[in-house]
């Protein structure tokens, strides 16, 4: 057999291994939906009785998480748990995302920051429903590993900045909704300051290493917020730059 020949053999079989994990994947991705839209069947109670939008499930069916935590089965990517992606950081559990970006209310035309990238998978999800989305992440190498998978996988309309996502990113804003995916005792003022006029902000508020209050910010007006408590979380911490 010529080597042409071979090469093309081994592509095909590469090919069908390709497809057939994603054939799997579709089937687990399906599953995670219908086990996020179980919980609010059945009387969860404490996110209240209003789950994710259809839209906002939509968005997740169609993001293929499998693809942000490298290395892992599908039945490990789609399993309603955050898992491990590496430097002691985790993806959050889907229910969660589902959750945050529930509450973020998203628009067809809206500019979103979220603070702590991680893998990138909640910034892909808020960036089928948004305009835009900027996000930054204080680990070089996680940033660098999220811009390469975003960018691999086509989403061209968000941008990673590596940083202390604690000053925001005024250039990018002002923004309708911001999502910050890591635990801090309070809201961060700037954060605060580059939210529009009737935007909303969520956030684990609360201590490192143990539940924090998923936390809903809205700006009533420019000097104005009120702010509810939606439910327990267990968020990984938000850490301060040194500079
Ligand atoms: N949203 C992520 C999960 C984030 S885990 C995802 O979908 O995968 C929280 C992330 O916040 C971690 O990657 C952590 O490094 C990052 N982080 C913590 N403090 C930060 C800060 N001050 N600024 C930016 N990112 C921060």
């Amino acid at each position: 057999m010529n080597t042409l020949l071979l090469l093309v053999i081994s592509m095909v079989a590469g090919l069908r291994e390709a497809s057939t994990q994603d054939a799997e994947c579709i089937r687990e991705r399906a599953a995670m939906i219908e086990t996020i839209r179980g919980y609010f069947r059945s009387d969860v109670g404490v996110f209240g009785q209003h789950g994710p939008s259809e839209r906002v499930l939509e968005a997740m069916g169609q993001t293929r998480r499998h693809l942000f935590i490298p290395g892992r089965s599908c039945s490990v990517a789609y399993a309603d748990m955050p898992a491990p992606i590496g430097f002691g950081q985790t993806i959050s559990q889907p229910l969660i995302v589902a959750l945050m970006t529930q509450f973020a209310n998203v628009a067809p035309d809206d500019r979103v920051l979220e603070i702590g990238t991680g893998s990138g998978y909640q910034a892909a999800v808020l960036s089928r429903l948004a305009r835009n989305v900027c996000t930054i992440e204080i680990i070089p190498q996680l940033a660098e590993a999220a811009a390469k998978t975003l960018r691999d996988l086509a989403y061209d309309n968000v941008n990673v900045r590596l940083g202390d996502g604690y000053a925001g990113w005024p250039e990018c804003g002002p923004f309708n909704a911001i999502v910050v995916t890591a635990a801090l005792g309070q809201v961060p003022p700037p954060l605060i300051e580059q939210l529009r006029v009737g935007g909303r902000l969520v956030m684990p508020v609360g201590p490192a290493y143990t539940t924090q209050q998923l936390t809903v910010v809205e700006k009533t007006g420019p000097d104005r917020t009120t702010t509810r408590a939606v439910g327990l979380v267990r968020f990984v911490p938000f850490t301060r730059s040194r500079d």
